[in-house]
């Protein structure tokens, strides 16, 4: 009847794309059965969904610059920082709460302790927790904004020849105990250095921290100030309604990026021996996703979290789509502000920083994943490596780019900070793509519930700034 239609026409966009998932996997179901694609022509398939990706990334340099710097500069410092240290106080207890569901599972599931097929493939470890968190430091200072743009700095240690000492002139003829010694000095004396290069990817977090702190003192410039605010709102404004036009591509690019993903995937039975701990990750995330984050919402803003779920479907169903927060984002922005209706003021300044740093699912997904590594191992952890894990699983989340497979990088850390072989990420590899999509997804409703949560602690401030706006407008 008219509620149908009204449901139709008010959500066609979010039908559409649902239409063009199922499709797409059907489509490429089809074209796995009865053709094979060389490797090129498989890329000439995905070529839709390439510019899907593109069209998403390109918006959001734009978008995180002029959102951020209009969502600080509208508030006033001691506001903006409330609300900062509430966005990151949620951020932060969620995400650990994700790390401790995600132990809880693995360690009473004991996904890997029945998989003992499975080879350790151990090696020495690259980069340390010290090098990763000074690497998050680094990046939230870059050197060039430009470079910002495309590039962020990793480290990288390199091992240093040992120091040139006495060598005995016939070594058939050295004793054992000088080579034994010889072997033991040369693990002693082992030195790194650490050097760093640009990698491909923006630094976002770079990108944040410089709008937030321009955003602040645009902010405070009073009326000279006011001419950037009124550039970048009007840039924010422009740069959603493209958005919006973008989206209408979304369906197809979606259709053919499913269908090359499934007919890309090599190994389908590797699911079967991976099934219990996929199971463990999914089951985590499911948990947290219907269950915990809904529950904290819930307490916070006493409305039906589902309702928000819906609304946030379109960038829940993208997020699934394309692995990827940052790029998502543009949808999430959409999303949480036509459909949720939250404050532009919260959304501007908590979305972008959210898309950056609050990945539960990723924290979850480390946790389970390192704890998995383990039990294939046989290597006995104690409770000062759980929480060992449960700390750097959740700084190795923040550190993570809200990229495809970041998690997976950033969780040898995880792995090196209790000793384990920094390699053996090589064993859950296979699997990551589909598990990548699902925690992308809990990464951004977590970002969605989050902006909602601090909307709703910081109603009085906003509402204040509305008075104190209109008296400006009543004696200008
Ligand atoms: N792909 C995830 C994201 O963009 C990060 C990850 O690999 O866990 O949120």
């Amino acid at each position: 009847g008219m509620n149908i239609k009204g449901f139709m026409k008010k959500n066609w966009l979010l039908i559409a794309t649902v239409i063009a998932v199922v499709l797409g996997i059907g489509l490429g179901l089809l074209v796995r059965e009865y053709t094979s694609l060389s490797h090129l022509e498989r890329q000439y398939f995905g070529f839709p969904g390439e510019i899907l990706m593109r069209m998403l990334k390109m918006i959001i340099l734009p978008l995180i610059m002029s959102s951020m710097i209009t969502g600080i500069a509208a508030l006033d410092s001691e506001v903006s920082g409330k609300i900062g240290l509430r966005a990151v106080v949620y951020y932060f207890t969620t995400t650990i709460f994700a790390v401790i569901l995600g132990i809880i599972l693995v360690v009473s599931i004991k996904p890997g302790v029945s998989h003992k097929h499975f080879g350790s493939t151990g090696t020495t470890p690259n980069v340390t927790t010290v090098d990763t968190i000074l690497d998050l430091v680094r990046n939230m200072f870059p050197e060039n904004l430009v470079q910002a743009c495309f590039a962020q700095y990793k480290t990288k240690r390199v091992e240093l020849p040992p120091p040139a000492r006495f060598q005995p002139e016939n070594t058939t003829l050295t004793p054992p105990l000088v080579t034994t010694l010889m072997a033991v000095m040369e693990n002693v004396t082992k030195e790194y250095k650490i050097t760093g290069s640009y990698s491909e990817g923006m630094n976002v977090l770079g990108l944040i921290v410089f709008c937030a702190v321009f955003g602040l003192v645009i902010g405070k410039m009073g009326a000279r100030g006011r001419i950037l605010l009124d550039f970048f709102d009007a840039l924010n404004e422009a740069t959603m309604r493209l958005v919006q036009i973008m989206m209408c591509y979304m369906p197809v690019g979606i259709l053919f990026l499913i269908a090359a993903k499934i007919i890309e995937v090599e190994d389908w039975a590797i699911f079967g021996k991976m099934g219990l701990y996929m199971a463990t990750v999914l089951t985590g995330l499911a948990i947290h996703g219907l269950l915990i984050l809904p529950l904290i919402y819930f307490i916070f803003v006493r409305k039906n979290p589902f309702t928000v779920m819906l609304q946030m479907a379109q960038a829940l169903v993208t997020a699934l789509m394309i692995s990827s927060s940052s790029a998502t984002l543009p949808v999430t922005f959409r999303c949480a502000e036509e459909n949720v209706g939250i404050d532009k003021r919260i959304t501007r300044f908590v979305l972008p920083v959210g898309a950056t740093i609050n990945m539960d699912g990723t924290a979850l997904y480390e946790a389970v994943a390192t704890i998995f590594i383990a039990q294939l191992n046989d290597y006995n952890l104690d409770v000062g490596h759980i929480l060992t894990i449960s700390i750097t699983a959740t700084l190795a989340s923040i550190g993570a780019a809200g990229i495809p497979n970041a998690g997976l990088v950033t969780m040898v850390m995880v792995l090196t900070a209790v000793g384990l072989p920094a390699n053996d990420v090589t064993l859950i590899v296979a699997v990551d793509w589909l598990l990548d999509r699902c925690r992308t997804m809990i990464n951004v409703l977590g970002d969605a519930y989050g902006a909602a949560v601090v909307e709703k602690l910081s109603k009085r401030e906003l509402e204040r700034m509305d008075v104190a706006s209109d008296v400006d407008m009543a004696n200008p």
